[in-house]
């Protein structure tokens, strides 16, 4: 009940110093808030990136007590999947409405509990909500395909509910990736076991809270907490899984294939890493859209940290403009993403160092640093918190793994292109495919060049505008699959096709 009512920043942090001891969570199954049941279950610690203190912890839940939350979701399927559109409808939009009653709540604690600033947290609350409401409205309005095959047979698609589902999201955006599964899940009539990332649990949890107090049938969403390794490979490779619906890196994505290899029934959908091109045509840099150009690129660099698998990390800019750029940004990046007031700090300690070893990578190989610098080292939680100044580097190879490889954090290099050819091939030059920028005032220019980039998605003068009616998804390593609006239905639900003849 008092973390509950933290509603604001002050109150969480007065509650979470007032706690002799760090609190665990727990998880959320067949209706109920319970540890899991396993004496020899393990707690995992969880820190707060703003200060590297201990926040509370959070059980790794066993195989066997996985098994259990599968079976509640089985259990629950059978009656859960027979109800009405409109009767799910009325659920869905009962979590939205409790949710935006709460939206404050939430957005502290995963700020908290994240690092990303409270405006960023808040945002992504609203996508939540967005998530349950927008799912909520769809099933209302579906529509099934019919039409008459050579004047003999009525052919239609029937849909039902394709069972009980995984869905495994990632730490970078927790509550809005992974209610953009839980949504679509009992909408169309399937039920869940989900699991959060066990560096960012907090809001999981307490959405475990809000759906019992949303009157929500017990099993139809089970959250069990736990690490990759235990609790998610156990529920991934479960027999009594129908599906998987996964967020994550791309050598996970590997590892879910793997263990799934054997069950071919087993639907999966797969969202993985990106390492994203941006591109910046000279006509950009003009007086009218110079503005605008900064701020798309930098939004689409340093938003959250640059922890949001969209972020465009890789920046080719036409050699024309290419000084004016750098020199223009810099400044710009400097003054918009200030530590600690508009840019947060990053998600784990493990993390830190992660990103300190690129950045390591690019003092050894001789990279400029425009911005930022080589950050202190770090070994130990109680250093005062896992900040990353906002990072450009100049002068990277292109074959170099700071070009290759998926950061994950405030981190872009900036390369020149001669011309159009060369910019969409530098920019598919890359494992991924997941989204790219594109920076222009030519209208013609945005289709040829839109057209031929290997991204799911494309955006131009724009960033992480989104309709969640839109497929969303990439290409190459950056995962199978898409979802959003009526993709997603493709991902919950398994199609018949009747052909009746009078
Ligand atoms: P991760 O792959 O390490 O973990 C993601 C989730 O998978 C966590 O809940 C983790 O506990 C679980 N997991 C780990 N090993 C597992 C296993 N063997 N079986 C089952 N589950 C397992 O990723 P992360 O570090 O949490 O998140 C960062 C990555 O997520 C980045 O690569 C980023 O691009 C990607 N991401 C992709 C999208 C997208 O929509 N394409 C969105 C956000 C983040």
């Amino acid at each position: 009940d008092e973390l509950w009512a933290c509603d604001t920043l002050e109150k969480a942090e007065s509650f979470i110093r007032s706690l002799p001891t760090p609190i665990s969570l727990a998880n959320y199954v067949a209706g109920e808030l319970e540890l899991p049941p396993s004496p020899e279950t393990k707690f995992i610690d969880s820190y707060e990136p703003k200060t590297g203190n201990l926040l509370f912890r959070i059980p790794c839940t066993q195989e066997a007590d996985v098994e259990k939350a599968i079976g509640h979701a089985r259990t629950a399927f059978r009656t859960w999947s027979k109800t009405t559109r409109a009767e799910r409808s009325r659920h869905l939009r009962r979590i939205s409405e409790l949710l935006q009653e709460h939206r404050e709540l939430f957005a502290v604690w995963e700020s908290i509990d994240q690092g990303k600033t409270i405006a960023r947290a808040r945002v992504e609350v609203d996508r939540a909500i967005s998530n349950f409401s927008y799912f909520s409205t769809y099933i209302l309005h579906e529509q099934t395909a019919a039409r008459m095959v050579d004047g003999v047979a009525l052919t239609y698609e029937h849909r039902s509910p394709a069972g009980v589902f995984a869905l495994i999201s990632p730490w970078n955006m927790p509550l809005y990736l992974l209610t953009w599964k839980i949504a679509p899940c009992i909408a169309f009539g399937c039920t869940a076991v989900a699991k959060p990332s066990e560096i960012t649990s907090m809001t999981a949890y307490l959405l475990g809270i809000l759906l019992r107090k949303a009157g929500l049938p017990p099993g139809v969403v089970n959250i069990v907490l736990g690490d990759g390794p235990t609790t998610g490979a156990a529920l991934v490779a479960s027999p009594s899984v129908d599906g998987v619906s996964f967020t994550g890196g791309t050598q996970t994505g590997m590892a879910i294939r793997l263990s799934t290899a054997r069950q071919i029934r087993k639907r999966l959908s797969l969202e993985l890493g990106g390492k994203n091109p941006t591109l910046i045509f000279a006509d950009a840099m003009g007086p009218a859209t110079r503005g605008r150009t900064l701020r798309v690129a930098a939004s689409a660099a340093f938003e959250n940290q640059g922890e949001i698998c969209l972020c465009g990390s890789r920046i080719y800019v036409d050699r024309a403009v290419y000084e004016q750029f750098v020199a223009e940004f810099a400044p710009y990046v400097a003054e918009k993403y200030v530590l600690g007031e508009t840019m947060g700090a990053v998600a784990s300690l493990q993390h830190y160092q992660k990103i300190r070893g690129y950045l390591k990578l690019a003092a050894d190989e001789r990279a400029t640093f425009v911005l930022g610098s080589v950050p202190a080292a770090m070994e130990r939680h109680d250093e005062g918190g896992y900040w990353i100044q906002p990072t450009i580097l100049t002068d990277v190879s292109k074959d170099s793994a700071l070009q290759k490889d998926e950061i994950f954090g405030p981190v872009v290099t900036i390369t020149p292109f001669e011309d159009e050819e060369d910019a969409i091939s530098l920019a598919n030059d890359s494992q991924y495919g997941l989204a790219a920028v594109l920076l222009t005032n030519d209208a013609a220019r945005l289709r040829r060049v839109g057209e031929r980039l290997e991204a799911g998605m494309v955006w131009a003068n724009c960033w992480l505008v989104r309709e969640l009616g839109t497929p969303f998804g990439g290409m190459k390593d950056s995962g199978t699959g898409r979802e959003g609006g009526e993709y997603s239905r493709d991902v919950f639900t398994e199609v018949r096709t009747l052909h009746l003849a009078a």
